[in-house]
Order: C-alpha cells, then sequence, then structure tokens
C-alpha cells in the first residue's frame, strides 16, 4: 500500500476533504500518516478517519517527508513555500498534491480537474510530473458547470460576477462574519419584534452600528454583513485582483487550449457562509439554442444539473443554501440576452470546499492510488 501524508487535515478543506475519503472509503487503499505544522498536535495520537494507529508528525520534518510515497496538503500556501523546494531538493521523487496556489503556475506542475482535463492528466502522468495542484476555487466552479460549451468550442468570451462565500477565505472569517451579524441582531432585536417599530428607523441604526468602526473587521478589512466587499486578495495588472487575474489564466492551463479564450470579470465577497455563485455573461461562436445548450451542458457530467430558467425551480435548486455540502453543480437562468442569440447569460453555484478544493484533490490522489 502507498504511504500517504496527509497535511493540513485539521483546516477547512481538509475537514471536507476527510470526510469526502471517509464516505468513499478511500482510507482502505492507503497507509495514512497524519502531520501537523502546530507543535501542540504533534506526537497525539492519530485521528480516527483510518483504523491506522500511530500518532501525528512534524510536518515540517523532511526526513519523515521523504519516507512517504505521496504527500497531500491543504495546509496552505505557507507551509508549501517553506517544505517543498526543501523536500524536491534531497531529490525525492514522490507525488505532492496541493490545495494552495504557489505551485499552481508553476511549468512541471498540472492543475487537476479530472472531470474536466482528465487527458491532460494521464499525458503528465505519463511524462513524470509528479506535482498536481488544485484550482483556484472560481475557476474550478465555473469549468466544472460551463465544461460542456468549453469542451464544445462554443465560447468566444466569457465575461463573469463571482458572488464568494464568506468561508473562500478561512475559518476566521467566517467567525467574523456570523460575529457581525450577531452584533446587527442584538442592536434591533427588540424593535424587531415591535410591529410598530418603522423599518427606516431600525435600517438606520444597522447602519449606524455598520459605519461605526465597531463591528469586528480584522479579516475582512471592512463589514460584510448587510453589505458585500467587491475586492478578493492582492491588487494584480490592469485593475484585476488576484482572484480576477487567476480565473483567465488558470482556466487556460487546465483547458491546455492553444488559443486562449479571454474570461475576465470581477470577483464579489457577499455574506454567503458556504458556496460560491458565479453570474455568467458569455459570447457563443455561433447562435445555438436554449435548448441545445441545457443538453450540451446537462450531459458533461454526472454532476451538472441544468435548472430550468423558472421562479420556484431556481429558488429550490440554485442557491447556495440549496446545494451547501453537496457536489451539485446547478447551472440556471440560461437565456440569450437582449445582445444578440450569440450572447448567452447563465448562473451557477458549487460548494467551493467540495469541487473548488477536497474533491478534485481527492480524485488524484485516488487516480494515482
Ligand atoms: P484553514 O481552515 O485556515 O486551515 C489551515 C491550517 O490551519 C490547518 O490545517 C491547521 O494546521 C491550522 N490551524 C490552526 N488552528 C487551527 C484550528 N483551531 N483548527 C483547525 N486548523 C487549525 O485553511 P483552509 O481554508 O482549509 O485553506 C487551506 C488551503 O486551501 C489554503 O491554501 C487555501 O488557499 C486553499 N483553498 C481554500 C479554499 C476554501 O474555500 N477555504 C478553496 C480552495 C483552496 P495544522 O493541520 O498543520 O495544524
Amino acid at each position: 500500500m502507498k504511504k500517504v501524508g496527509l497535511i493540513g487535515w485539521r483546516g477547512m478543506v481538509g475537514s471536507v476533504l476527510m470526510q469526502r475519503m471517509k464516505e468513499t472509503d478511500d482510507f482502505k487503499r492507503l497507509y495514512p500518516v497524519f502531520f501537523s505544522t502546530t507543535e501542540s498536535q504533534k506526537g497525539q495520537a492519530n485521528p480516527d478517519f483510518s483504523s491506522i494507529i500511530g500518532k501525528i508528525q512534524d510536518a515540517y520534518h523532511i526526513e519523515t517527508l521523504r519516507s512517504l510515497d505521496i504527500i497531500l496538503t491543504c495546509q496552505g500556501a505557507e507551509y508549501t513555500n517553506r517544505v517543498y523546494p526543501k523536500l524536491r531538493a534531497t531529490g525525492w521523487q514522490g507525488y505532492w498534491i496541493d490545495a494552495a496556489s504557489s505551485l499552481r503556475m508553476e511549468k512541471d506542475s498540472v492543475i487537476a480537474l479530472d472531470p474536466v482535463n482528465l487527458n491532460l492528466i494521464a499525458c503528465a502522468l505519463n511524462r513524470g510530473i509528479k506535482t498536481f495542484v488544485g484550482g483556484n476555487c472560481t475557476v474550478s466552479l465555473i469549468l466544472m458547470s460551463m465544461g460542456g460549451l468549453f469542451n464544445a468550442s462554443l465560447i468566444e468570451w466569457v465575461s463573469f460576477a463571482t458572488y464568494q462565500a464568506a468561508s473562500g477565505a478561512g475559518a476566521r472569517h467566517m467567525r467574523e462574519l456570523l460575529t457581525q451579524m450577531g452584533f446587527l441582531y442584538t442592536e434591533v432585536g427588540s424593535q424587531l419584534q415591535d410591529p410598530a417599530a418603522t423599518i427606516l428607523s431600525i435600517e438606520r441604526e444597522i447602519m449606524a452600528l455598520t459605519q461605526s468602526g465597531d463591528l469586528p473587521t480584522d479579516c475582512f478589512e471592512a463589514p460584510l454583513a448587510t453589505s458585500l466587499i467587491p475586492w478578493i486578495d492582492i491588487a494584480s495588472a490592469n485593475g484585476q485582483t488576484r482572484e480576477e487575474w487567476k480565473t483567465e489564466v488558470e482556466a487556460h492551463k487546465i483547458l491546455n487550449n492553444k488559443t486562449m479564450i479571454p474570461i475576465d470579470g470581477i470577483c464579489v465577497r457577499v455574506g454567503a457562509l458556504r458556496c460560491h455563485s458565479q453570474a455568467i455573461t458569455l459570447k457563443l461562436k455561433k447562435d445555438v439554442s436554449i435548448k441545445e445548450i441545457e443538453q450540451i451542458l446537462g450531459s458533461y457530467h454526472e454532476w451538472v444539473k441544468v435548472i430550468p430558467n423558472k421562479k420556484q425551480a431556481t429558488l429550490n435548486g440554485l442557491t447556495p443554501a440549496a446545494i451547501s455540502g453537496t457536489l451539485d453543480l446547478p447551472v440556471g437562468r440560461l437565456r440569450k440576452l437582449s445582445m444578440g442569440p450569440k450572447y448567452l447569460s447563465a448562473f451557477t453555484v458549487g460548494d467551493q470546499l467540495l469541487w473548488g478544493a477536497a474533491e478534485p484533490l481527492r480524485r488524484m490522489l485516488n487516480l494515482l492510488l
């Protein structure tokens, strides 16, 4: 059995990964070694995801890491930057699977999203590539949802606006959003119970607290509850944020197309807890009927669910609340725009902790096993 080092399994992505690996019996196919970067965790008994008895190892101990066939890390970019070069420098020839962005654009790495690029992964394995990285969550979700149209070479360009959940930024950010919500509710709770209170006086109090600087904003740097933040990650060139920049370059690398399809838009943080949504406008290369588009999208793989462009179907199946914790990838609000028959509008939702993070890594591990 292959010895697989699991690093970052305590974090949010890691916990979702462990849960999926348990559900799918992956632990029966490998010999797991659990690691931590946290002093207090090292030397503790293995978590009970598998029946293997052992102790949690030091994730910085290069000699222990060298004994592994495969390393799967969801620890984060800082860990990867610190450990990966040192480990490879020792001549370690094992497979490295990573959730962090650090190695995504390296020439000797492949961004793994096998329902979209299994052929590319297979070729890379034949060429001896040993480093496989999960894509940015928004990129993976757009390609998983709209992949049928990319695959059919029907797309001239894509523009998107994202609605990204707080959990995309990490556990502390989720707590901050919920704490902000709690502060705001406490401020106006009694007025809400009073039918005589006017909604504009409630709104004034909410906004006064929101703008007072008293809400906790250490993580998001601005209030998110009852608001939104149209900026994710650091600034990049051309006025883009890094999150926006990633979309086109990573999509291009995943699809391995000879010609670059322009993919650009704006990434926005919203007060959803889990699941990212994307409003997509795209230009088709030719006029294709909505019926045919639905058929192309829906038959791309088993997780895409085409949602009829009707109110009830949308409320039932095309929201973060409806699909959180599932592998479903609903695509709806499909219609031609008034700009002309080649202009298509779509709305997609996906669990960014599953298809946007843990699931492609789990599947890559299974391909190796
Ligand atoms: P996270 O929840 O902050 O966890 C990362 C690490 O923090 C854990 O593995 C753990 O390290 C450490 N940690 C410290 N205190 C902890 C505590 N009380 N409970 C649990 N863990 C604690 O980060 P994440 O959101 O999973 O992201 C990990 C990587 O995946 C990042 O590179 C991120 O960019 C990437 N990613 C995230 C998402 C997303 O939606 N969040 C999507 C795609 C990619 P030790 O296990 O070493 O002790």
